[in-house]
């Protein structure tokens, strides 16, 4: 079976929605196989969004991810990594469908990066290297 890194987000953390994201991950049949609460450091952070630099939202967003704890999970389950994603809903909150995790909970405020409480792996490849960045 197949495994996915899950970051609950700064945001998600500060509004006390760790427990409902949880949640609807076990409530899909997924299994939480390790869970931390991590205050992540610049160069950690570089790691998990190399892919990004030089893009224009990646100095806000490496420091909106250094504006408080996230919380790290190691999911598994068959096709954890797309059945996530599903869960998660699109990048723009705003539009995400309801019933997904972004739909339901978050919304656009104004800031230059997208605060969409939570990140999924998007390929067994990207899911082996984040889970390496974020637990050791
Ligand atoms: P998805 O892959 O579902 O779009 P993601 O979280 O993997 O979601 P990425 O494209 O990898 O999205 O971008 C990483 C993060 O950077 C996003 O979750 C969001 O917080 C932020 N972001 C992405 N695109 C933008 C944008 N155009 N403007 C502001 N912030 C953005």
């Amino acid at each position: 079976t197949e495994e996915t890194l899950v970051l609950v987000k700064p945001d998600g953390v500060a509004r006390g929605l760790t427990g409902s994201i949880l949640a609807r991950i076990e409530a899909k049949g997924y299994s939480l196989v390790d869970l931390r609460l991590v205050e992540p450091d610049r160069e950690r952070l570089e790691r998990h969004y190399a892919e990004h630099e030089g893009k224009p939202f990646y100095e806000p967003l490496v420091d909106f991810m250094m504006s408080g704890p996230s919380v790290a999970i190691r999911v598994a389950g068959e096709r954890v990594i797309e059945g996530f994603r599903s869960l998660a809903g699109t990048t723009d909150p705003t539009t995400a469908a309801p019933g997904t995790i972004r739909g339901d909970y978050g919304r656009d405020w104004g800031l230059p990066v997208q605060q969409n409480l939570v990140h999924g792996s998007d390929s067994p490849e990207s899911a082996a290297h984040e889970l390496g960045i974020w637990f050791r």
